[in-house]
């Protein structure tokens, strides 16, 4: 039975592409079950080949699916593929479009394979939406790299779908853009669309998401409440820098975990549901510790990314470029 709730009801859905000249058939996706509640920003993350593109091509009915099923809003893709199609908006990675249209045009063209009617169609409240209502009749050669995304937002949503899948949509977009597409995605949300995003960028998946799926090899290796996720590896450190050099720990901080960096300070990494801070900080106290600073770190999505999806080679550029900025951190710590 289906949930009328649900945005997106996945259950064991398979793809299997042929193989090109000779190759070997390959199992894109291997039984995915998903469900995504309606209202939500949902996060599908996973390195490059995992899937993504795939599950959503399956839903925007651009792939046929080997197996399994899936209801959109409630339409299932094989028997009410029109309704289904309609209830989700896919704004593609890639920007390509007629240089020579402008905007409205555009809009219009889209509106049309939508069959929707000239008078039924919101283009100057959507070109509004997303603030390019200056520039509707501009060539969309002239805009910016950002008005043209923003363009690709617009176009995905003139058939108003309930769902917006957003694929990428930061990939090679500079920080200033990337966050205002987020505040953009923030708004559309409380509006009542709800987001699907997939993205490589663990921060952005962080940031955004209220649920996060991660996917590898075709096969989904967490769903969860992000903050449950990043609840999950149940680590914490503690740094404490005292107010008069140690010249050894002592042994009490070192049964909890304690060393002493190069820059003197007492790390201890511990598990939150064994360990309070409160704990650690009595300790201090009856070893007439006194603090002069500290600093607590979560494990964040990075950690539980590179844990759960654990071929180091298919590792994405961010995790790995973020990987190196917490070591240059920790290194600027111990220095
Ligand atoms: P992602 O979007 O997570 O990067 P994809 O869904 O694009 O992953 O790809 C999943 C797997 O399926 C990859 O191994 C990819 O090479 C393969 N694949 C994707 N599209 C095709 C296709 N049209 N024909 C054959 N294999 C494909």
């Amino acid at each position: 039975m289906t949930d009328p709730q649900l945005a997106l009801d996945i259950r064991g859905l398979e793809k299997t592409y042929a193989g090109a000249r000779g190759e070997p058939p390959k199992h894109a996706l291997k039984g995915i079950d998903l469900s995504v509640e309606r209202g939500r920003i949902f996060g599908l993350l996973g390195p490059n080949g995992a899937g993504k593109s795939t599950l959503i091509n399956i839903l925007a009915g651009l792939v046929r699916k080997s197996a399994g099923s899936a209801i959109v809003w409630g339409f299932d893709i094989d028997q009410q593929p029109r309704n289904a199609k309609a209830s989700i908006g896919i704004v593609p990675q890639e920007i390509y479009f007629d240089a020579f249209f402008s905007p409205r045009e555009m809009l219009d063209l889209q509106a049309g394979f939508y069959g929707i009617a000239p008078g039924d169609r919101r283009t100057d409240e959507i070109l509004a939406a997303v603030s390019l209502l200056d520039k509707a009749d501009s060539y969309t050669r002239n805009l910016s790299g950002g008005m043209k995304r923003r363009l690709l937002v617009a176009r995905a949503m003139v058939h108003n779908p309930p769902i917006l899948v957003l694929d990428e949509p930061t990939a090679g977009v500079d920080v200033e853009l990337r966050q205002n597409l987020w505040s953009y995605v923030r708004k559309l949300n409380r509006l009542g669309v709800t987001i699907v995003l997939t993205t490589h960028y663990l921060e952005e998946a962080e940031e955004l998401c209220d649920e996060i799926a991660i996917i590898n090899h075709g096969e989904v290796v967490a769903c969860d409440a992000t903050a449950n996720l990043l609840n999950r590896l149940d680590k914490k450190v503690i740094t404490i820098r005292p107010l008069c050099a140690l010249a050894s720990l002592p042994q009490a901080l070192v049964a909890m975990g304690g060393c002493l960096n190069a820059a003197g300070e007492i790390v201890i990494r511990f598990s939150p549901s064994h360990l309070s801070v409160g704990e650690i900080l009595q300790k201090l106290q009856e070893l007439a510790i006194r603090i002069a600073d500290l600093s607590t770190e979560e494990s964040d999505l990075e950690d539980i990314f590179l844990q759960l999806t654990s071929v180091q080679e298919t590792v994405q550029e961010s995790a790995q470029e973020s990987a190196q900025k917490s070591a240059q951190k920790i290194q600027a710590k111990g220095a």
